[in-house]
């Protein structure tokens, strides 16, 4: 059977050669051309020997994923649908840099998906409604980018752990794949350009906290009422808002980042002068950054109706709120719509084919 290389460590890939009757340092020079050239065939591992490549090419695979469709947005975002070996599909989004940041120019975000649907279940997530299917692998998570940088001549600056799936559900692998991704022999994306963002996992950020890479932390926190986070997000019957709170702190004291509070704006639910109020508080304790998301329609997986009715706030509503909140000496980003058109903006991604085919194709 093909051995895939995408996802092996250099450890791993040491005594992978080394099982095949190779020297060590081959493993070296393996992971550099997978990793660091990312090339697409072994033949254009031009050090390494003709006789050694033919071994490879018999025993191994640098197969990345198969690109089913490619969904441009008029904004520049472009949404990937890939197939996986055992034809389960995920989605990857590429975002463009918005004209608010400030490293405009040369940033270029991917947003990978770490899981197969997710079991979470967040009533204004579109993943959520399809279900969970399994956990990518950390090859698989890796080759979202290694896939899409093959055939984009732009560098890929930065990484968000935010497409479908709930990454802490996914830990080791998701934690693997990080590493290969910060890796400056290879892929050598910064620890700080790295973001995981999660729903609130008490446990595992205070491991994240203690595996010593100073990544980003995201909390999909949306509201520090408890009763009504209850209604957004089924975990958070298990996490009270406190513990989570005391877990960022934990995740602070440890890395030095401070993590970032999303914040999906609902009309009348969770944008009142309460809400805000409670955020200023909370910023005068924990070292933070907030940043307010539009909310984005799932009604396409839901046609008969969610389990809540939510609306989004409008623009004007957002910016009052974010001033508040400055006002109030918090840091505050107000996230971009971008893909919104292609269903790839925040919440939004539920592999939904034929849909698109529909539409665009
Ligand atoms: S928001 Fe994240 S955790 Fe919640 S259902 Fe969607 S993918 Fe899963």
């Amino acid at each position: 059977m093909s051995v895939s290389l995408i996802g092996l460590t250099l450890g791993e890939l040491r005594e992978y050669v080394e099982g095949l009757g190779e020297k060590r340092y081959r493993g070296d020079q393996l992971f550099h051309w997978i990793y660091r050239k990312k090339v697409a065939a072994f033949d254009e591992m031009t050090n390494i020997s003709a006789s050694f490549r033919t071994i490879l090419k018999k025993n191994a695979s640098l197969e990345a994923l198969k690109e089913v469709t490619r969904t441009i947005s008029l904004d520049g975002t472009v949404k990937f649908l890939f197939e996986l070996a055992d034809q389960c599909r995920i989605e990857s989004v590429l975002i463009p840099p918005t004209q608010q940041a400030h490293d405009c120019e040369n940033r270029l975000t991917l947003c990978v998906s770490t899981q197969v649907g997710c079991s979470v279940g967040c009533v204004f997530c579109a993943t959520g409604s399809i279900g969970f299917t399994r956990n990518l692998t950390a090859g698989e998570i890796v080759a979202q980018l290694l896939s899409i940088q093959r055939i984009i001549p732009k560098r890929i600056t930065n990484v968000v752990f935010m497409g479908m799936g709930e990454p802490m559900l996914n830990y080791s692998n998701v934690l693997k794949a990080v590493l290969l991704i910060n890796d400056d022999r290879g892929i050598n994306i910064g620890a700080r350009h790295i973001t995981i963002s999660t729903v609130g996992y008490v446990d595992q950020i205070r491991q994240l906290a203690d595996e010593g890479i100073p990544i980003k932390l995201a909390l999909s926190l949306h509201t520090l009422d408890e009763e009504k986070r209850k209604l957004l997000i089924p975990i958070a019957k298990k996490y009270a808002v406190a513990d989570l709170i005391d877990a960022l702190m934990y995740y602070y004291q440890k890395t030095r980042q401070r993590p970032t509070l999303e914040y999906i704006l609902f009309r009348d639910f969770n944008d009142t002068e309460e809400d805000r109020r409670r955020l200023i508080e909370l910023g005068r304790k924990l070292p933070c950054k907030v940043n307010l998301i539009p909310y984005h329609s799932i009604d396409f997986v839901h046609p008969r109706g969610s389990t809540m009715e939510l609306t989004p706030v409008p623009h004007e509503g957002i910016e009052r709120f974010a001033q508040y909140l400055r006002d109030g000496n918090l840091t505050v980003t107000i996230r971009s719509s971008s893909g919104s058109d292609i269903r790839a903006a925040c919440g939004q991604l539920a592999v939904f084919q034929q849909r698109y085919e529909e539409l665009y194709v």
